[in-house]
């Protein structure tokens, strides 16, 4: 047995403002929308992020498999289609909780916004009918990330 294995997690920080925004991939997303990962924690299935999203920019569908917190620092962001679709919408400074199963059909972004996101695990981006297009969960991000910094420094 692992004499480790009930140790505390170490800590972590990130001086956000130290780390360099990268693309988010492209079939995910529209309109220029930029991430860093801040963490990534296997033990628990999640990661945590911050998104740049520009004014006009959007996410594609995805279903959050597990729960999820964000922080919305700046701008205005439409979740679950906005109000006019029965979702919502919120200006900033905004916090929000997405359930388990929650449907994201569209997450638009009417102004320039940031914000930061927890993720308890997997986003399933799926296609008109709900068939899986990318299970992302926090190996692939984590895999995203680090291809992102190596295409940086080659
Ligand atoms: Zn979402």
């Amino acid at each position: 047995m692992n004499p480790n294995k009930y140790d505390p997690v170490e800590g972590r920080s990130v001086q956000i403002d130290e780390v360099d925004w990268v693309e988010f991939p492209g079939p995910l997303s529209q309109g220029g929308i930029r991430w860093k990962l801040l963490n990534v924690a296997p033990e628990l299935g999640s990661w945590a992020a911050i998104y740049d999203c520009p004014k006009g920019s959007s996410f594609a569908s995805h279903v959050h498999v597990g729960p999820g917190e964000y922080f919305l620092t700046k701008g205005h962001m439409e979740v679950r289609g906005g109000e006019g679709e029965g979702g919502v919408s919120v200006k900033a400074p905004a916090y929000g909780y997405e359930a388990c199963e929650a449907f994201h059909g569209m997450t638009n972004f009417l102004e320039d916004s940031e914000f930061y996101m927890t993720f308890l695990g997997p986003l399933n981006f799926v296609d008109e009918e709900g068939n899986t297009i990318a299970l992302v969960t926090w190996k692939t991000v984590q895999e995203a990330w680090d291809a992102a910094q190596q295409a940086k420094e080659g």
